[in-house]
C-alpha cells in the first residue's frame, strides 16, 4: 500500500486506518436505509467507506459529493451489526463529518436548524424549556394550525412531527433521590435527557418508579445535562466532548453502582464517552446501561396487573445497533401479564428519525418512515414500543399520518402501568 500524503491530517489517519477493515464483502448493503432507498453503491456502506478512504489516501479532494454522503447517511449502524469485519462506521462517519465541518462545506436550511438546536438551544436548560413553553401555549391556541397555510413548504411538512407539548406537571424534573421500595438492591443514577426532560417527563416519571419499585435508589443529579449525542453526530466533537465532561463530573459526585439511561440515543453516545475523553470517559462510559438491559439483568420484580394486548416491540438503532441491546426489553415485555410480543418484518430498520434528520433530510427520512410503517400497518398491533424519544416521535408521526389506531410508548411505560394501574397507590415517595 502507499503511505498516505504526508499533509494528511489525525482524523483522516484514523478514518483511513477503520476502514482498511473493509473487506468489500457488501453484506451490510441490504440492511442500509439510503441503499435500500437508492440502490446505488455511494449511497451504502461500501460506497461510502470507499469514499472516505479515497479522500485519506489524496485520491479525491473532500468535496461536496464526500460531504453529501456523510450526511445522507443516517448513522444509524446497522452496517456495523451486519459487517463480519467488524468495521466500526459510526466512528469513522463521526471523523468524517468533524473534517467536513472543519472544510466549511455545508451551508443552507440543515446547517442553519442543525447549528441553533446544537449550540443555542439544547445546551441551556432555560432556553430550551422556554421555547417548549411557547410552543405548548402556541398549541393550546391551536395557532400552529392557523399559520400553517403561510409557513414555507418545508416547514409545513415538519408540523406533523412535532409532538404535542405535556402539561407543566408532566415536565417536571424527577426529584433528585428516590428511595428504592422493598429489598434495597443498589443505588443508581438517572439520565433524565434535555428533550426527553421537556417532551416525555411522563417517561422519566415512569423510569424512575419503576427502578424505585424494583429496589433501587435513583439519583437525579441537578448538574447533569444534554448528552451531547446529537453533536458527536453532526460532527462536533469537541462540543461532544465539553458535554460529556460535565456528565461525567456530575454523575461522579453520585457515587452511584450504574448510569441508567431510557433513551437509547443519549445511551449510545454515552458509552462512547471513552473515545472522546480517554481514561475518566472511559471509567463514566463503563457505568452506563440501558434501563431495558439494566433492569433484565437484575432480574425484574414480577409484573402482576395484566395488559391485555398485542405489542410490537421496535428496535431503536442506537439500542440495537449502538448498544447490542436486543433481547433485555423483549424479555421485560414478556413477563408482563397478558401482554403479547407481536412480531412484525422490519424491527432492526431504522425509522429514519436518527436524531435532527428528519428536519434536516426530510424526503429520505420519510421514505425510510414509510417502509417501517408498512411493516408495523401489517402487523396492526394495539401497541408499538420503542426506546428513544426520536423514534417515539418518528413512529408516533408514522401512525397518526395511517391512521393507526395503535399507541406509541416507550417498553418502560407499559412495566409502569402494570405495577400501578390506575387507582393502585404508589409507596411513599412514589411521586
Ligand atoms: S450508518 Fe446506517 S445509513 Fe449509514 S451507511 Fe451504515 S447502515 Fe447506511
Ligand atoms: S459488511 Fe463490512 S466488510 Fe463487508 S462491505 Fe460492509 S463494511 Fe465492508
Amino acid at each position: 500500500m502507499e503511505p498516505l500524503p504526508p499533509e494528511t491530517g489525525e482524523r483522516w489517519r484514523e478514518i483511513h486506518a477503520l476502514s482498511l477493515d473493509c473487506v468489500h464483502c457488501g453484506l451490510c448493503l441490504p440492511t442500509c436505509p439510503t441503499y435500500r432507498e437508492t440502490g446505488s453503491e455511494i449511497s451504502s456502506p461500501r460506497g461510502r467507506i470507499y469514499l472516505l478512504r479515497s479522500v485519506a489516501e489524496g485520491r479525491i479532494p473532500l468535496s461536496e459529493v464526500v460531504s453529501d454522503e456523510a450526511y445522507l447517511c443516517l448513522g444509524c449502524r446497522a452496517c456495523e451489526t451486519a459487517c463480519p469485519s467488524g468495521v466500526r462506521f459510526g466512528s469513522m462517519l463521526e471523523h468524517a463529518r468533524a473534517e467536513v465541518e472543519t472544510a466549511n462545506l455545508r451551508a443552507g436550511t440543515a446547517k442553519r436548524i442543525e447549528r441553533f438546536a446544537l449550540r443555542s438551544l439544547l445546551p441551556h436548560r432555560r432556553r430550551l424549556r422556554f421555547v417548549v413553553s411557547v410552543l405548548a401555549v402556541v398549541q393550546r391556541l391551536r395557532l400552529d394550525r392557523m399559520l400553517l397555510p403561510l409557513l414555507p413548504r418545508r416547514l409545513r411538512e415538519l408540523h406533523p412531527l412535532l409532538p404535542k407539548v405535556p402539561p407543566r406537571r408532566d415536565r417536571r424534573r424527577p426529584r433528585k433521590l428516590v428511595r428504592g421500595w422493598g429489598d434495597r438492591r443498589g443505588r443508581v443514577g438517572f439520565l433524565v435527557g434535555c428533550i426527553a426532560s421537556e417532551l416525555f417527563g411522563h417517561v422519566n416519571a415512569a423510569t424512575v418508579r419503576v427502578l424505585a419499585c424494583n429496589g433501587f435508589d435513583v439519583v437525579v443529579p441537578r448538574s447533569q445535562g444534554c448528552c451531547g449525542a446529537l453533536h458527536a453526530h453532526a460532527g462536533d466533537l469537541r462540543g461532544a466532548s465539553e458535554l460529556a465532561r460535565r456528565n461525567i463530573a456530575a454523575f461522579a459526585e453520585a457515587e452511584v453502582d450504574a448510569i441508567v439511561v431510557n433513551s437509547a440515543g443519549c445511551g449510545a453516545a454515552m458509552r462512547d464517552a471513552g473515545r472522546w475523553l480517554p481514561g475518566e470517559g472511559e471509567a463514566f462510559a463503563a457505568k452506563v446501561r440501558d434501563v431495558a438491559e439494566f433492569l433484565d439483568a437484575a432480574g425484574l420484580r414480577p409484573p402482576d396487573t395484566p395488559i391485555d394486548a398485542r405489542v410490537c416491540y421496535d428496535d431503536p438503532c442506537h439500542l440495537v445497533h449502538g448498544q447490542r441491546v436486543a433481547e433485555a426489553p423483549r424479555n421485560l415485555l414478556r413477563q408482563i401479564p397478558g401482554l403479547k410480543l407481536q412480531p412484525h418484518d422490519d424491527p432492526e430498520g431504522c425509522c429514519g428519525a436518527a436524531g435532527i434528520y428528519n428536519l434536516t433530510h426530510p424526503e429520505m427520512s420519510r421514505a425510510v418512515l414509510e417502509r417501517k410503517m408498512r411493516s408495523l400497518a401489517a402487523a396492526d398491533p394495539d401497541i408499538i414500543a420503542t426506546g428513544n424519544p426520536g423514534c417515539l416521535m418518528q413512529i408516533g408521526a408514522g401512525v397518526a399520518r395511517l391512521g393507526l389506531r395503535a399507541r406509541v410508548v416507550h417498553p418502560i411505560e407499559l412495566l409502569d402501568e402494570s405495577y400501578f394501574p390506575p387507582g393502585r397507590p404508589l409507596p411513599a415517595g412514589g411521586r
